[in-house]
């Protein structure tokens, strides 16, 4: 079982959409040559907590930034529900 869920085969180095934290992250901004990170979430934007400073915000895309700390996350495109919301940590910043 590999690909993202949305009928392709991408599949990161070393990465996938089961990977956890900063993994997750990179494959999700890796994803596609990058044309899913900014891509608004299908089913809609979710509302999450920073797991950084805990400070609430709403992603709407795959891949979104904290407002107030700058802290990265991510979701697997095939399935972004809150619960699954994977933080790159503190000192991550994207490439
Ligand atoms: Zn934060």
């Amino acid at each position: 079982m590999a690909g993202c869920g949305c009928g392709c085969n991408t599949e990161g180095e070393g990465g996938g959409p089961f990977s956890l934290g900063k993994e997750l992250v990179e494959f999700v901004y890796n994803a596609h040559e990058g044309t899913v990170r900014d891509k608004p979430m299908a089913r809609g934007s979710i509302e999450v907590t920073c797991q950084g400073c805990g400070s609430p915000f709403v992603m709407e895309t795959y891949l979104a930034q904290c407002p107030e700390c700058g802290g990265v996350h991510a979701v697997a495109p095939m399935n972004p529900v809150p619960e699954n919301v994977q933080f790159a940590g503190k000192d991550y910043k994207l490439p």
